[in-house]
């Protein structure tokens, strides 16, 4: 068993942490947000005192935190100053490569052990345990770390030196977004066209347009009985988390010099739909817009 803090226990970090305690570890929980602690202490959790000695005392450090600046600010004013030499750190939050490889390269400079390891998957997968981590880092880290984020996930994948994680992430959601708005414009053109959504979907399906936006989150309600179209939308994947990890690879592409036109299209389409109040809707719900039938 080994004494885990955990800073960041909110939608996702919750069910992670308490996923920890579920294998028999000690969590020493840590958040901003008093109702957030509150949820995960009833479910095994400890509450810690502050995070500087939740840190101090942990084997393994994890963050689940909303964005680069949360992760370089707790880890340079918080963890580095409290941690003990050797301490395994794993940052579970989607953040831009540069951050990501800065704190990491701080990390190890400072004498502890850390990758970077986002996720896919929602918050239904980080309760379940279902999760799949993408993880940078050295192989010595890899395999300190494969243990734990086996405890909260399916799957934990080494893509490569520190900062791949998040660069696997952001490619991934990008291609997932271009598919997205490729299977809207396609229903919705079959759909002017005269053609049967359900039809369509047998065809395409079993067809070269096959993909896991049409075979899984099917934009239309109907095909996909479990995708989030047939709930109006609620649930799945937000639209402002698909716009975040948009912008996120864009800022990347822009940094390497790497062309993504489409890419660079999907951020606007999503930001305009973002900006129209599709921000809690399943990035699904664009087909709505798409379409000009979205009414906000
Ligand atoms: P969230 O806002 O629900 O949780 C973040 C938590 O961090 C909050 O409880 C907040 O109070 C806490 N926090 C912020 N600063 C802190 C600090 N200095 N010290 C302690 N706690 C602090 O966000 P979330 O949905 O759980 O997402 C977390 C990360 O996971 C993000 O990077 C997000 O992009 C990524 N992610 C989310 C999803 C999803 O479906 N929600 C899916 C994949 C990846």
């Amino acid at each position: 068993m080994a004494t885990i803090a955990f800073i960041g226990v909110g939608n996702m970090g919750g069910g992670m942490a308490v996923n920890l305690v579920k294998a028999g570890h000690r969590v020493l929980a840590c958040d901003l947000l008093p109702a957030n602690l509150e949820r995960v202490v009833s479910e095994g959790c400890e509450q810690a005192e502050s995070a500087a000695a939740a840190v101090g005392e942990a084997d393994v450090v994890v963050t689940m935190l909303p964005a680069g600046k949360h992760v370089r600010e707790v880890y340079e004013n918080e963890v580095f100053l409290s941690a003990q030499l050797g301490t395994l750190m794993l940052d579970c939050s989607t953040i831009d490569v540069t951050t990501a490889r800065g704190v990491v390269e701080a990390a190890t400079e400072k004498g502890f052990v850390m990758v970077d390891a986002p996720v896919s998957g929602g918050v239904a997968a980080a309760s379940a345990g279902t999760l799949t981590f993408m993880v940078g880092g050295t192989e010595e880290a890899f395999k300190a770390a494969e243990p734990y984020l086996s405890h909260m996930g399916k799957a934990v994948i080494h893509a490569g030196d520190a900062g791949a994680g998040q660069a696997a992430k952001i490619c991934n959601n990008m291609l997932l977004a271009i598919s997205m708005i490729g299977t809207c414009e396609a229903f919705n053109l079959a759909e002017k066209l005269g053609l049967d959504p359900q039809r369509f979907f047998e065809i395409s399906s079993k067809a070269s347009g096959q993909c896991w936006s049409m075979t899984s989150y099917c934009p239309v309600p109907g095909p996909v009985p479990t995708a989030p179209s047939n709930r109006n939308y609620e649930g799945g994947f937000a639209t402002a988390l698909m716009l975040k990890d948009l912008r996120l690879a864009m800022e990347a592409a822009q940094k390497v010099g790497a062309p993504t036109p489409l890419g660079a299209e999907s951020e606007s389409l999503y930001s305009v739909f973002n900006g129209l109040g599709g921000a809690g809707k399943d990035f699904s719900a664009i087909i709505k817009m798409l379409s000009g039938e979205w009414k906000g």
